[in-house]
């Protein structure tokens, strides 16, 4: 049996392989690691083999992790779907958000999030594919979104983050990653001052750091198959 340690490595070196096939460097691509539906143990071994980042999906579920580890002074991401109901402990307990879809939850987590912590930082979420079920901003209107979230005070837009259809053509998922890509680029030509890139999760590690991905948000492959089914978003 791999533990959590073994994992965290194998996955590290795909970072790495694949960070290198795009001549890239592979410290320019973060790993996150979702913890979500597994216990503060499974993150505590994860911090233990020297991961610091991880991301959540269900925010009760994140803020208990979040005190039951806070002495290990870890970074949280949350990368669920939000409701404007659950801001206020995102605001409070969370170092960043990738999911900002509308105005509203911005200007919520903008007003509610604590002087005395740094900016929060946030991801624009992007429908990339165009599904109808699917959350995230739609492609045109992301310009938008993004300038008026760049001018809330206690928010940090760092860039914009997808998660792509479930498939495995790899071609239709670099499409995918690399219109993520250009949008980014079109709002830094606009004036924006961007640096992330959140795509790639267990499956897609590889076309997501060939397309420019700064961070890949990776849980299976990391803690296993997970019992409880991913948040349908
Ligand atoms: C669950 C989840 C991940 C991780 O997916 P894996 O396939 O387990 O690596 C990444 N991003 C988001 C938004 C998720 O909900």
């Amino acid at each position: 049996m791999k533990t959590i340690s073994d994992r965290l490595q194998d996955v590290r070196a795909r970072v790495a392989a694949a960070a290198t096939s795009a001549r890239r460097t592979p410290d320019e691509v973060h790993l996150l690691a979702v913890s979500k539906t597994w216990p503060a143990a499974a993150v505590r071994e994860a911090a233990a083999a020297g991961q610091r980042a991880f991301g959540e999906n269900y925010v009760q579920e994140g803020v208990d992790k979040i005190e039951a580890l806070r002495e290990l002074g870890l970074e949280w991401h949350f990368i669920g779907p939000l409701q404007s109901n659950k801001t206020r402990l995102v605001a409070s307990a969370f170092d960043w958000v990738h999911s900002i879809d509308r105005l509203k939850i911005a200007e919520r987590l903008s007003a509610q999030r604590d002087v005395h912590l740094a900016p929060l930082n946030v991801c624009l979420q992007v429908n990339v594919s165009g599904e109808e079920s699917k959350s995230g901003v739609a492609p045109g209107e992301v310009a938008a979104l993004a300038q008026a979230v760049a001018d809330l005070p206690r928010l940090r837009l760092r860039g914009l983050m997808c998660i792509p259809e479930p498939t495995g053509d790899v071609t239709l998922l670099r499409a995918r990653f690399a219109l993520l890509r250009e949008l980014q680029a079109q709002l830094i030509a606009a004036g924006l001052s961007l640096d992330t890139l959140s795509m790639g999760m267990s499956h897609d590690i590889e076309p997501a750091v060939a397309e420019g991905a700064t961070i890949v948000r990776v849980g299976t492959a990391i803690f296993g198959e997970r019992a409880r089914p991913a948040n349908p978003n």
